[in-house]
């Protein structure tokens, strides 16, 4: 009776911008959530990627709702002392000098192309503020973030958009060679695991070649950790999974454990050009998500990690010996799986949630992205039940083709 009312509510006064599961999730605790009929569902979404601590950690929580009760915001003409906090320690962690706060992905990824312009016209004059960023990838729904984003998909509809952005095809050395000729490209922009594109991770060969080239030409890296980040797929950024240390980072999901915080990362010689008035956001660095974050930062050392990868390999070897799964992608807790026999992606998730376990699509793969906090246990509970879920859906198609020689 309530879950009908609150969909109906949700139908008729909020916007139709999502096509969501007729779920009312009321309250979680660890990988467990619960909707308002009192049925319980194992989470391997983390609310896409952001709870990398489950479900109202309790140390989390309190930490949130001691600063809540202290000191909700001040704006970002005072200082407050949670946001120096999470500014050093993502520093120390990254490697990079200094933090600009935003409250999403897409604002962190606005920021760090106004960065990077800055940077590149002072430096070199004012003709050089052209981004390139790769085919298939997502930067965000801003209109800048929007054109960086290489899927046309999301572009219909919304022109015009700001101009001097281009792209460049993932993993081909080749073509970014040609378009660094152009000396008015100021960034390359990219995710190492294409997430909503289906968690696709880059090559390292051309991820070392990116970061080479850019170097000898300082044209700025800008690294989207935005899902990526914050350990989830087993190393503290992507980045180190690659040896490489971008220009800027950005990050946002998992960062406030829940709470809408992003970061833009930069190096020194970037960050001297973003000077007083330069950039600015009224909830950039609010302290109770900055309250939340120091307890998800605190929380990821080397035995958190090392938790990380070892569910990681699980998850990934079970899931590999499955008769209906084609392929397994990604990496760490950032997982891709393409089915066998023309299996929709979007069946086996409403089927997984009737079955008890909620899981994300990217393109026409299931993507999984457990909190970081998982044990074995829930790894085997989750595989168990998308099991048996991809036993009850027949395929569409023979499930191993005879090779067709191409026409
Ligand atoms: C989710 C995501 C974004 C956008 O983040 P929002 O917080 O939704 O604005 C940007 N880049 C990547 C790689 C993402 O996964």
């Amino acid at each position: 009776m309530h879950t009908e009312k609150v969909i109906k509510r949700d139908k008729k006064y909020v916007l139709h911008t999502y096509s969501r599961s007729p779920l009312v999730l009321e309250r979680g605790s660890g990988l467990t959530v619960w909707d308002a009929d009192g049925r319980s569902y194992l989470d391997f979404t983390s609310g896409i990627g952001v709870n990398a601590l489950g479900y109202c950690d309790p140390e989390w929580s309190a930490a949130v709702a001691a600063q809540a009760g202290q000191l909700q915001h001040t704006s970002n003409l005072y200082y407050t002392a949670p946001c120096t906090r999470v500014a050093r320690k993502l520093c120390k962690r990254t490697g990079l000098d200094k933090v600009f706060f935003a409250n999403s992905g897409a604002e962190a990824n606005e920021g760090a192309i106004k960065c990077a312009r800055k940077y590149s016209v002072e430096t070199y004059g004012p003709a050089r503020n052209k981004v390139l960023s790769l085919v298939n990838s997502f930067h965000g729904r801003t209109l800048a973030t929007l054109t960086a984003t290489g899927q046309d998909v999301f572009h219909h509809d919304f022109g015009p958009f700001p101009d001097h952005f281009a792209y460049l095809p993932a993993n081909d050395s080749a073509a970014l060679d040609t378009a660094l000729q152009d000396e008015t490209v100021c960034a390359v922009m990219m995710e190492l695991v294409q997430g909503e594109g289906g968690v696709i991770a880059l090559d390292a060969d051309y991820v070392h070649h990116v970061a080479e080239v850019c170097a000898e030409k300082d044209v700025l890296l800008i690294v989207d950790e935005v899902q990526t980040g914050i350990g989830r797929t087993g190393t503290f950024l992507a980045c180190q999974h690659y040896g490489i240390t971008p220009d800027i980072v950005t990050l946002a999901k998992a960062l406030g454990g829940g709470l809408p915080l992003g970061a833009v990362v930069m190096k020194e010689k970037v960050a001297a050009c973003m000077g007083p008035g330069s950039h600015g956001s009224t909830f950039g660095g609010n302290p109770v998500a900055c309250a939340g974050a120091c307890v998800v930062l605190d929380r990821i050392d080397d035995a958190f990690l090392e938790n990380v990868n070892a569910c990681a390999a699980r998850l990934r070897q079970q899931l590999a010996e499955l008769p209906e799964v084609a392929e397994v992608s990604g990496l760490g807790l950032m997982v891709g799986i393409a089915l066998k026999g023309g299996r929709k992606a979007s069946e086996v998730r409403t089927r997984c949630e009737h079955n008890g376990l909620l899981v994300l699509t990217a393109k026409d793969r299931i993507r999984l992205l457990p909190p970081l906090v998982l044990t074995f246990d829930d790894v085997d509970r989750a595989v168990k039940i998308l099991a048996e879920t991809l036993a009850e859906i027949p395929p569409e198609e023979p499930e191993a083709p005879a090779a067709q020689p191409n026409a």
